[in-house]
């Protein structure tokens, strides 16, 4: 008999109704003979309508209190689904995440889990239950509740598949799986059936916000194959799994695209030793992540070097730089928000030569500047102007993945 995870996010519990859905999909897996461990989200914005009445009070509210008010969230949605799979005559039971206990760190609102005990939910199985656990929370090891980030769910449920050994974790969405570009830029989209875990961490950290990266990071690290699905249909989703021969024959795999990032720049700085080291060095120190790093071939002695962080740490790290730029004489720090950063993604690159030389004619044919450039072995990121950023997304779209001469634009 096999175990399966199954994990709905918000709008899939996003009404009554909807939860009477998710019921009835249920059922019918357990009519034939699954055994099924549910993940629920909260019903879909609850979380930020929870968050929001926290940050009404207080501009700094105190992590381990807004853990407190943001898990009652998908406290509400398991309940409520349990409720709804009894009156179809299932029997369910449902958990929070300090029943089971899943254990974490301490570390409030961005918590890691350390640990799952999984006797009282094996035991609930044994007596022929459905389990549903509350996604995205935990609890700490002095026994306070802690909420795993934004997102967290996917989490939730892919540690449970680990833990459980379940033969696979689905994860319920409201679109059917991963697609090759973000499907309302680019009307070609095409789902793709399977995808590595390593491929689709470089998607989800790139800006595809169809699971939580960390998420994807646990499957790979312990094997669990992931199913990512519509909660709306019976059709087949994306499927992530360990990599194989057969996903290296193509070059890429997608296009992301991340509207999130600003981009620092210090300029004219005193080209010596150590002034890197100190700006990235005060940077970190901040817990502030940075992305991309370009240091510019420097003139008479002096250079520019840009850098990119998230949005919303780019005033902390603007006023660090300006302290780490005065404190070594360069001329001044820049901002700019307006940027994107679009990416190629996919394995096939390790065999493939030329898919850097490409994106770039690409860009060039339709007339977009490259501000910055990153890679791995397996994407390329180009920093781009952000108006131009739909228009990218497509002409890489048409170029890669559906095989066309892209126009160009004088
Ligand atoms: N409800 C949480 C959120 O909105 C966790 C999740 O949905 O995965 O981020
Ligand atoms: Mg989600």
């Amino acid at each position: 008999m096999s175990l399966v995870v199954k994990k709905f996010g918000g709008t899939s519990v996003g009404s009554i109704e909807r939860i009477k859905n998710v019921a009835k999909r249920v059922k019918e897996a357990v009519d034939k003979g699954e055994k099924v461990v549910v993940v629920s989200s909260a019903m879909s914005g609850e979380t930020d309508r929870l968050l929001s009445l926290a940050y009404e009070i207080s501009n700094r509210p105190d992590p381990r209190e807004v853990d407190q008010v943001v898990s009652t969230g998908e406290q509400v949605a398991i309940g409520l689904l349990s409720i709804a799979l009894q009156e179809l005559g299932v029997s369910a039971i449902s958990f929070t995440g300090w029943q089971v206990p899943i254990e974490t760190d301490s570390v409030h609102t961005k918590a890691r889990i350390t640990h799952i005990k999984k006797e009282r939910i094996l035991e609930e199985i044994e007596k022929g239950k459905v389990v549903i656990v509350a996604g995205f929370q935990g609890i700490s090891p002095k026994g306070d509740i802690t909420t795993l980030g934004r997102g967290g769910s996917d989490t939730t449920a892919v540690a449970l598949a680990a833990a459980l050994n379940a033969d696979v974790c689905e994860i319920y969405t409201d679109v059917p799986g991963v697609f090759t570009a973000d499907p309302r830029i680019v009307d070609d989209a095409r789902k793709i059936p399977v995808i590595s875990y390593e491929e689709m961490m470089e998607m989800a950290s790139l800006g595809s916000k169809v699971m939580q990266i960390r998420s994807v990071e646990f499957a790979a690290k312990y094997g669990v194959k992931i199913h990512v699905r519509s909660s709306f249909s019976d059709e087949d989703g994306t499927w992530i799994v360990e990599e194989n021969e057969d996903m290296e024959k193509v070059a890429v795999r997608g296009i992301s695209h991340e509207l999130k990032e600003s981009r620092i720049t210090v300029v004219k700085v005193p080209d010596k030793p150590g002034i890197a080291a100190k700006l990235f060095k005060a940077l970190g120190d901040n817990n502030i992540v940075v992305d991309m790093i370009v240091q510019n071939v420097s003139h008479e002695g002096f250079t520019d070097i840009s850098f990119t962080v998230n949005k919303t740490d780019a005033d902390f790290a603007e006023d660090i730089a300006r302290e780490v730029a005065e404190e070594v004489g360069a001329g001044g720090v820049e901002r700019n928000d307006k940027i994107a950063k679009i990416s190629v993604v996919g394995l096939g690159m390790k065999t493939h030569a030329g898919t850097a030389g490409k994106m770039f004619e690409v860009l060039h044919k339709i007339g977009v500047n490259i501000y910055a450039i990153s890679t791995s072995e397996i994407k390329i990121s180009c920093l781009i102007d952000e108006k131009y950023a739909e228009l990218a997304v497509r002409a890489l779209h048409e170029a890669f993945i559906e095989d066309k001469d892209v126009m160009v634009i004088d």
